[in-house]
Order: C-alpha cells, then sequence, then structure tokens
C-alpha cells in the first residue's frame, strides 16, 4: 500500500488593491498599485526607485578598502551587493553594473600577478646589471660580457676568487 504523493501548495499574499505606503502618522497611501512587486502606488514606487538609485553604499559594499588588488576584496564587495541586492535595497540596474565592474577587476588579478612577478624578477637581476656596468666601465667589451654571462652565474667576488 503506497502512500498519496502529497503535493504542498504555496499560497502567495494576495496582490494588494491599495499602495502599502503609510504616512509618519500611520495612515495607509490610497492610490492604486503599479508596481505589483512593491505594493506600491506609481508615486511611492517612483520615490522608493528614487532611494535606491542615489543611496550611498561605500561603507557597505568598499569598507576601508583602498585598492581591489586582491580576490579578497573583490569577494567582500560581491557579498555586500548580494547582500544589498537581496534585502532590496539597491537598484538590480546599479547592482548589475558593479558586480561587472567586480568581474573586470577579478580579470585583471592575473596581469597584475605577472607584473608583479616580473617586478621581482627585475629586481633579482640588479646584481648582474651592476656588474655588467662596472665590467663596462672597466673597458669590456659587451660580447665578452655577453660571453661571460652565458657561461654561468659570476663568481661571489673578485677578491674571494683570488685569495
Ligand atoms: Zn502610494
Amino acid at each position: 500500500m503506497n502512500p498519496k504523493p502529497t503535493t504542498a501548495i504555496t499560497l502567495s499574499a494576495p496582490t494588494p488593491l491599495h499602495c502599502q505606503q503609510r504616512s509618519p502618522s500611520g495612515r495607509r497611501c490610497r492610490m492604486a498599485v503599479s508596481d505589483p512587486v512593491s505594493g506600491l502606488c506609481f508615486r511611492h514606487a517612483a520615490l522608493q526607485r528614487q532611494r535606491r538609485s542615489e543611496a550611498n553604499f561605500v561603507d557597505a559594499l568598499i569598507g576601508n578598502v583602498e585598492e581591489f588588488h586582491s580576490a579578497e576584496d573583490i569577494n567582500h564587495c560581491l557579498g555586500g551587493l548580494l547582500k544589498l541586492l537581496a534585502r532590496n535595497e539597491i537598484a538590480p540596474r546599479r547592482a548589475a553594473v558593479m558586480a561587472y565592474t567586480c568581474n573586470l577587476l577579478l580579470r585583471t588579478l592575473p596581469a597584475m600577478e605577472q607584473q608583479e612577478k616580473a617586478d621581482d624578477m627585475f629586481i633579482c637581476d640588479i646584481p648582474s646589471a651592476v656588474r655588467d656596468r662596472a665590467l663596462l666601465s672597466l673597458g669590456v667589451s659587451p660580447e665578452d660580457i655577453r660571453r661571460i654571462n652565458a657561461s654561468g652565474p659570476a663568481p661571489a667576488s673578485d677578491s674571494e676568487a683570488s685569495s
């Protein structure tokens, strides 16, 4: 004997006929609903859209991050953006632009890491560059310097090699 499958029926709240906005004294707006999502009349829906587009989300999204040079910073910003969007506190279009910008920032991270590695390599190569310049000032030809560099790592110093 199999139990009959039960189907869950969720009843959504009926769309209100009148605007859900209340005045500071508690009186409800009597205009008809024009935006079923928010349950507001055209006037209050427009005011809500304006508030969302003008709201300042610097603290929620950026905090004290100066530059977005790590995936962690960008992830923090995206998380804050998702929270604002889930709470319906930010205009979806504005959130989409911010998410797109975060995506662009994430895409530049690998290039920045490569740049940092290249900078590190340049710094590591300074001793040989200094040595090459010193050899040039001593009158060693550039071809001889290239031959010295191709033969392998230079000895630690001339004084150690002679003693
Ligand atoms: Zn209203």
